[in-house]
């Protein structure tokens, strides 16, 4: 065909397979013309051509010169290069719009564009095979997943929001650009996991860090937050959270979060706790004093025969009782932020502990039947008082959202590592949706029974955080319309 075809293959023959070929042009090296020689089917259904309108014209008489490419991609330039260096040259990214099947218009189209020079006997350039082959669907992928990119980094901008990665067999630790802003340093600053690690508040890196990335490692998600020292000494919160990512054989390799500065926010809740606990405490005295002249009352009144005052006075007592338990709730919740609320650990029998909490809890309404058979003595080594707060706040939630004369069931039974209690109830029951929540800070499930049952959604987010405090752990098992049972377990050992 053009006196370069091996011999063995039939001119023929070469030109089908050529025309067969995908997208490719055979351009004679007849500058300034530029002569189509030879065209492949596809090219042709692609540009919606007849070989009759194209084979043995000028390239430029079909396509106009291509002056919006940038120049160094502009077809002309490239086809002289070509012969002028006898290399073969690739424009990896070509936009040259073209007709979809059936459509009257033309939608943008990429394509990769190779351009090889064939030799004649004196090896000067006697043709240009070029080949396109389509990339708009890997063009506009990368396109897209540039744009989500930029979003991201735009709301990462907009949040003061840094990502960061770690690798866990060098702990290599990669971050966005924010991360320098975050931990008070100018922009640039090249930051290392010591470096972060170091700014922590010492008791939130023992109590906080080192515990939730433990914990990462074994359920797999990060979440922390925690107080930092910027290097002007001013105090600053973040919030991170993060999650693990495991190879093949599901060990852990390497973590990847965000992390943002809370500080405002965080200032907002610490001054809300502080006011709750200065008036929880303004509250107390007055209280302690009206309990006094209550139970002054209750022997002043012991011989009174007016049925009335008699029960009048019991009543205002427990009532009294109720708003003290109350107060002290608010006062321990406004001590929880990290490394406040203090454990004071001895080694005590649970099962007199918890005779003793159902003593007072008889005493205070004998509404329905609380049973529990204490076993063996069981030794653990835990803060009895706060573990007492946690019996009585299950015991009391089991009164308060149960039917009067039901039964509320205990039991202590001890395995060979914990010692689980559980406290059963034969009442309104917990959604399953609820039951995930109940143990948040102020949560209360939304029931019509519950309407008119007072309380502030404090009693199980204080338990919860006493026994997680005790390594512990606290759950519930719930059918709703026929109770609840709560159990938390503790380590014996303590
Ligand atoms: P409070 O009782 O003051 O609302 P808690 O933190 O003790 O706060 O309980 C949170 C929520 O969990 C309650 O509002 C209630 O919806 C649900 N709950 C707790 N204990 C029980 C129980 N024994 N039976 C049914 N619902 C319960």
């Amino acid at each position: 065909m053009i006196g370069i075809t091996p011999d063995s293959i039939p001119d023929n023959l070469f030109r089908v397979l050529f025309e067969k070929s995908p997208g490719s042009l055979l351009i004679k090296a007849d500058a300034p013309q530029f002569t189509i020689a030879a065209v492949s089917d596809a090219y042709l259904k692609t540009g919606r051509l007849s070989r009759e309108a194209v084979v043995g014209k000028g390239f430029f008489e079909i396509y106009q010169d291509d002056i919006d490419q940038n120049d160094d991609i502009a077809a002309r330039k490239i086809f002289s290069r070509v012969i002028r260096t006898g290399e073969k040259i690739d424009v990896p990214v070509y936009r040259y719009d073209i007709f979809e099947p059936g459509a009257d218009y033309k939608t943008p189209h990429y394509w990769s564009f190779s351009n090889i020079p064939i030799m004649d006997d004196q090896q000067q350039v006697a043709y240009i095979l070029s080949t396109f082959t389509d990339i708009t669907g890997e063009v506009k992928a990368k396109e897209a997943a540039q744009e989500s990119e930029h979003r991201l980094l735009l709301a990462a901008e907009a949040t003061g929001m840094a990502f960061w990665g770690l690798t866990l067999a060098d702990n290599a630790f990669s971050y966005s650009q924010q991360m320098a802003g975050i931990f008070g340093h100018p922009p640039g600053t090249p930051i290392t996991l010591a470096d972060v690690r170091a700014q922590v508040h010492p008791d939130d890196m023992e109590n906080i860090v080192i515990k939730a990335f433990n914990q990462a490692l074994i359920d797999g998600s990060y979440f922390y937050e925690v107080r930092v020292y910027w290097p002007d000494k001013s105090l600053h919160w973040i919030r991170t959270k993060g999650t693990v990512q495991y190879n093949k054989n599901k060990e852990p390799v390497r973590m990847l979060g965000t992390i943002v500065d809370i500080t405002e926010s965080k200032s907002d809740e610490i001054r809300k706790n502080d006011f709750i606990a200065m008036a929880s405490h303004e509250l107390k005295t007055p209280l302690t004093s009206l309990k006094a002249y209550l139970q002054l009352m209750e022997t002043k009144l012991s011989g009174t025969t007016d049925p009335f005052v008699k029960t009048a006075v019991v009543k205002s007592g427990n009532q009294v009782n109720k708003m003290t338990a109350l107060i002290h709730g608010f006062l321990d919740l406004s001590r929880l932020e990290p490394g406040k609320l203090k454990l004071i650990r001895t080694t005590f029998d649970i099962n007199s502990l918890i005779e003793e909490v159902l003593n007072e809890s008889r005493i205070l309404s004998n509404s329905h039947s609380i049973r529990f058979e204490s076993s063996y003595e069981v030794n653990i080594n835990a803060d009895r008082a706060k573990i007492g707060q946690v019996i009585s706040n299950l015991v009391n939630n089991a009164i308060k959202y149960s039917k009067k004369g039901s039964y509320v069931i205990l039991q202590c039974e001890v395995g060979d590592e914990n010692v689980v209690v559980s406290v059963t109830d034969e009442g309104i029951g917990i959604k399953p949706k609820d039951q995930e929540k109940i143990f948040q800070r102020f949560y209360r499930a939304e029931e019509d029974e519950q309407r008119n049952i007072s309380g502030f959604g404090i009693g199980l987010y204080l338990s919860s955080e006493i026994i997680q405090r005790h390594k512990g752990k606290i759950w519930v098992k719930s059918v709703e319309g026929e109770g609840s049972t709560f159990y938390f377990s503790l380590p014996v050992g303590g």
